[in-house]
């Protein structure tokens, strides 16, 4: 039976594994379904994390000197889907994609968001293939040519500024007149000539052919159409709250949560389940920072440590 598995490796899962293991505790395993890092690791910048103030580097470069740190201590990282969570008597039962079961005392699930699709016509069938949710990954494929970013969120404005350094223009498509960036980063999407912001407009549809998306239909308020010809549509709405764990076989929530499926949790990042805690983005009232992901998991990780002292 493992002392802690922690679900998710994103910022929190890895400051869990962190404190979990530097505190002491033997048989812990990060249970990530991808490479550890994160969200963040789509981010062409992190500028408001303390201690680390360089433009040069991008999320992934930010998230790999983590590893090393994290692992350090005997953190186990196991490559795989988590898809349930139960708790059976005092302990938790894990169901893996591959099938296997896995026991554990504790469990820290810090699963965060995943990116939304805006719903227009042809993004689902030209997804990969001209729609694209990272820039980071995506922006060089658009070097010297115009793209569109749609939606008027810190990252749609953060990553529309990040492609307007690569691409000729970029068209920033938001359906409002006011966004919800930050102050600063709107400034600084203004002031940047190659932007063009387009508010009060949605895209209607995405047009294309075998060799990939060609142009964008654009519906103003007016109900006034016009079409935009680029290649790259990059689609920033928002996210995806990664509850689907704390399911049970009902499709009940296994503990409480809000409104948005967000996870209630207490100071020490304790849900409603004893022994359950969750950590990051996942939680209600989170700043969806990496600073404040990485306390949570920090508490989260040192709650553990004190409730298996009580246990024991
Ligand atoms: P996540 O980073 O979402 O990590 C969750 C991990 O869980 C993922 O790796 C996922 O693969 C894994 N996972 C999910 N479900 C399962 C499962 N069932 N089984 C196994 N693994 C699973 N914040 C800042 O502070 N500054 C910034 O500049 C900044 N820029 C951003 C730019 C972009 C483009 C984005 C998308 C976000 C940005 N953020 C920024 C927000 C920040 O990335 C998040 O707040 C932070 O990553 C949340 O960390 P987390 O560990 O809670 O979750
Ligand atoms: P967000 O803040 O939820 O913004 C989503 C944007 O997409 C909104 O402007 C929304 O429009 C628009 N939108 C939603 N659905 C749409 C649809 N179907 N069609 C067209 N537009 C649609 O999401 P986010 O920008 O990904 O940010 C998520 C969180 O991470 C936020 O809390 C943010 O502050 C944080 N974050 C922080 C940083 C940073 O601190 N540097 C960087 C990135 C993200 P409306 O405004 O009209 O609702």
């Amino acid at each position: 039976m493992l002392d802690c598995a922690i679900i998710g490796g994103g910022p929190a899962g890895l400051t869990a594994g962190l404190y979990t293991t530097r505190g002491g505790l033997k048989n812990v395993v990060m249970f990530e379904m991808g490479l550890p890092g994160g969200q963040i690791t789509q981010s062409s910048e992190i500028e408001n994390y303390p201690g680390f103030f360089d433009h040069t580097k991008t999320g992934m470069d930010f998230m790999d000197s983590w590893m090393e740190q994290c692992f350090h201590f005997g953190l186990t990282h196991k490559m795989e889907k988590v898809l349930k969570v139960k708790k059976v008597d005092e302990h938790f039962e894990l169901t893996l994609e591959s099938g296997e079961k896995v026991e554990s005392k504790t469990v820290i699930v810090a699963t965060g968001s995943t990116p939304k699709r805006a719903g227009f016509k042809g993004e689902d069938e030209f997804f990969g293939r001209g729609v694209s949710t990272c820039a980071t990954c995506d922006g060089f494929f658009y070097k010297n040519r115009e793209v569109a970013v749609l939606g008027g969120g810190d990252t749609a404005l953060e990553e529309a500024y990040y492609l307007s350094k690569i691409c000729s223009k970029v068209y920033l498509i938001h359906r409002r007149d006011e966004f919800r960036a930050s102050p600063l980063t709107i400034q600084r999407v203004q002031k940047t000539q190659n932007i063009e912001i387009i508010t009060n407009t949605h895209i209607k549809e995405a047009i294309g052919d075998s060799m990939g998306l060609s142009r964008l239909v654009l519906e103003n308020l007016n109900a006034e159409q016009s079409v935009l010809e680029v290649n790259g549509i990059f689609v920033f709405v928002g996210r995806n709250i990664n509850n689907g764990v704390l399911k049970s076989d009902e499709d009940n929530f296994i503990c409480e949560v809000n409104q948005y499926g967000e996870v209630s949790v207490d100071l020490k990042m304790r849900t409603s389940v004893e022994g359950l805690f969750v950590a990051g983005d996942l939680r209600a009232d989170a700043q969806k920072q990496v600073v404040c992901a990485a306390g949570d998991g920090a508490v989260a990780g040192l709650s553990v440590i004190s409730y298996i002292q009580e246990m024991e």
